[in-house]
């Protein structure tokens, strides 16, 4: 039998050695045409890998059994990394038709690990062993931690359980999968076109982004709000137009809701009912209680005990925003109640009149460029890291990419950015890698991507972030640089790959050296003047800190409630998605004028992969962790302390999976957190 080459010329570069700068893939040559036979080919290498492993005829070691699986499927990271960032940063209809073809491909492919009989039966005989293989720290992390996510995954199950269970993991990626395309197509569908006369209050960076994203559409000269946070929610927050206000709100919240083929709550409902399912396979009452088990949390009582602290409170406070809020439109002679839609618009004024605090001119401030320029000072001054920039084959032109080196000149890794909105990009923000850190294979180099949906100016004018935008972008560059610090042996237990209610604790902690007075003072700099803030502006801007806290504690706080109570369902016969939420929604009394962050329907955390389903508290769990770990700086009077940053990376930045999360936090604090500082943070002590 002969194997068919490829013809000259049509060489594969998924395929190929990457041998460009940083050992990058040469990502402008990839087509969306390259990924299938790319991956057909990757995944039956690691099948072959796999199966090798289990009939291995030697007993079973840590090194033919444990190192083995850690060098396994390099190919298929190789060609998974490369399409997933495509198809988070830069989709297409032929990329999105690949991902769905696929995406069940990979779930039998990971079956087809965790559910081999054999491969569990080697782990678990190392595992009852395991302080007799002469192992060291991490080497007995890793054991235990492939040992869990066999048992997790249902390695231990008997033979239809199994079965069972690989079918529900199939379907379970395909709905995921469409659950995401769902939502970007409801969002890629509309835009709220407005002319000259409707822009009344919007400020210029808004008409200016308006402006922009009318252009992308070809509607050159006309106005486009889209339902990209940053533009939906910029609008929100100053039109004067109540009925403009009050229709791109009802549009956006109800993303994946609208009848039609991209309507995702029977989707949602499959995949609620498949989740329950799986989790009693494994001996879960829910899933809840399955997915809280491996988390820092541990139980669903932990978490709900954290938010249930919050909430009253959050009410309380957001009750009182409200009647100040109505308090406005009645000075202003308006004779109606506050909606949903006019929250954010009155919140502006309101903020504007206590603290004489304008969004548009403290986005003045905020340049995009001098924004990175502040990360990367804040890593330099905690962890000694340079950022050079540097030319690179990538996926778009408005992505960036800088060399990263420690102190002594060693090259750290690459960090490429790429923060603005587009249609062929989905929606909010995050951290992601081309290559993860690990020296099992030599010493292998991170490769991280921060991607974020900021407005892109008009050409010629500086890209400005709202101070929010801001925080996203420290926020995102915290999770970069807990990819970036790994120094770890074992990939798995590399950079971000800890449980969720501890990988927020990175990029949350982050997000308190945007305020330091030092980096603000340094760069938050005028767009057009060059000057730096004035001290009374920075001082009203930090006084505001805990202003509309109420109403984004509860905004949060009501979407993680929803997600552990739908997690928690023992089945979902007859579940109505819409009634579920209205109804449990009621139950917690959620105020009226307030929308959850994330509607079910679109609640891409929880459907769209699954990454944080029954795990949305994980926000406010890791920000327990980050006020209480910040107040560690503030305890010796320098946000920079050397002593406190050297404790921070060896344990949290740079320490991967090596510990326990508890374990973790105990070597950098001394001792576990106490809910206070982030109640405190929060303003949520104090009446409004
Ligand atoms: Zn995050």
């Amino acid at each position: 039998m002969t194997h068919p080459q490829s013809p000259p010329g049509t060489q594969n570069p998924l395929l190929a050695d990457w041998t460009g700068p940083f050992g990058l893939p040469p990502l402008p040559e990839i087509k969306p045409d390259h990924f299938r036979p790319a991956f057909d080919r990757a995944l039956a290498a690691h099948r072959a890998e796999i199966d090798a492993i289990a009939a291995d005829k030697a007993a079973p070691s840590f090194a033919n059994t444990i190192e083995a699986l850690e060098k396994s499927g390099r190919a298929l990271d190789r060609v998974s990394n490369v399409f997933f960032v495509l198809a988070g940063a830069d989709t297409s209809d032929a990329i999105e038709a690949v991902e769905r073809e696929v995406s069940p491909l990979l779930a039998r492919n990971s079956n087809a690990m965790y559910l081999n009989r054999a491969l569990y039966a080697r782990i678990a005989d190392l595992y009852a062993r395991c302080d007799t293989l002469g192992l060291d720290a991490e080497q007995s992390r890793l054991l235990d931690r492939y040992h869990t996510r066999f048992v997790r995954a249902g390695g231990a199950l008997d033979q239809p359980a199994q079965d069972r269970l690989a079918a529900i993991n199939e379907r379970l990626a395909s709905l995921g999968t469409q659950f995401g395309q769902n939502v970007l197509a409801d969002e890629k569908a509309y835009a709220l076109m407005l002319d000259d006369g409707d822009l009344a209050g919007l400020p210029d960076f808004a008409r200016a982004a308006a402006r922009a994203a009318a252009e992308e559409r070809g509607e050159a000269g006309k106005y486009a709000i889209t339902l990209a946070r940053s533009s939906c929610e910029s609008f929100l927050q100053f039109s004067s137009r109540r009925d403009l206000r009050e229709k791109i709100f009802q549009t956006w919240i109800k993303r994946g809701e609208n009848g039609g083929a991209t309507d995702n709550r029977a989707l949602l409902a499959e995949m609620v009912g498949l989740r329950a399912e799986r989790a009693k396979l494994l001996g879960f009452a829910t899933y809840a209680d399955y997915r809280l088990d491996d988390q820092m949390a541990k139980t669903p009582q932990a978490a709900r005990k954290l938010l249930d602290e919050v909430w009253g409170r959050a009410r309380a406070k957001a009750a009182a925003e409200r009647d100040a809020l109505q308090k406005i439109i009645a000075q202003e002679g308006g004779n109606f109640a506050l909606a949903p839609w006019d929250w954010r618009y009155y919140a502006e004024k309101l903020r504007k009149a206590r603290y004489d605090l304008d969004e548009a001119e403290i986005k003045q401030y905020f340049q995009l460029d001098k924004m990175v320029e502040a990360a990367f000072e804040t890593a330099h001054r905690l962890f000694g890291l340079s950022f050079t920039p540097v030319s690179a084959p990538l996926y778009h032109p408005d992505a960036r990419a800088w060399e990263v080196k420690d102190k002594s000149g060693a090259h750290v890794g690459l960090f490429i950015g790429d923060y603005f909105a587009r249609g062929s990009k989905h929606s909010g923000a995050w951290m992601t890698s081309l290559r993860d850190q690990e020296k099992l294979q030599g010493d292998i180099h991170p490769v991280i991507l921060n991607v974020c949906n900021f407005s892109k100016p008009a050409a010629g004018e500086p890209a400005l972030l709202s101070f929010d935008d801001a925080r996203t972008l420290f926020h995102e560059f915290g999770h970069a640089l807990h990819g970036l610090l790994s120094n770890v042996t074992y990939p798995l237990l590399a950079g971000t790959s800890v449980p969720s209610d501890f990988v927020e604790l990175p990029s949350q902690l982050y997000e308190h050296w945007l305020e330091v007075p030092d980096i603000l003072q340094k760069y938050a700099r005028h767009a057009h003047t060059g000057e730096p803030m004035p001290k009374a502006l920075l001082d009203r801007l930090l006084a505001t800190r805990t202003y509309g806290q109420g109403f984004a504690t509860v905004e949060y706080t009501a979407c993680a409630l929803v997600d552990l109570d739908i997690h928690a369902l023992p089945d979902a016969a007859k579940l109505d998605v819409s009634k579920f939420e209205k109804d449990d929604l009621a139950r917690i009394q959620m105020p009226a004028e307030i929308v959850m962050r994330h509607r079910l329907p679109h609640f891409q955390h929880l459907f769209s992969g699954g990454g944080y389903a029954a795990g949305y508290y994980s926000y406010m769990w890791s920000e327990v962790l980050d006020a209480d770990a910040f107040e560690a700086f503030e305890e010796t009077g320098n946000a920079f302390d050397p002593e406190t940053a050297k404790r921070l990376r060896a344990f949290i930045y740079g320490a991967g999976n090596l510990r326990d999360p508890a374990k973790a936090y105990k070597a950098f604090r001394g001792r576990l957190p106490a809910v206070d500082a982030l109640l405190k943070k929060r303003g949520l002590t104090e009446s409004a």
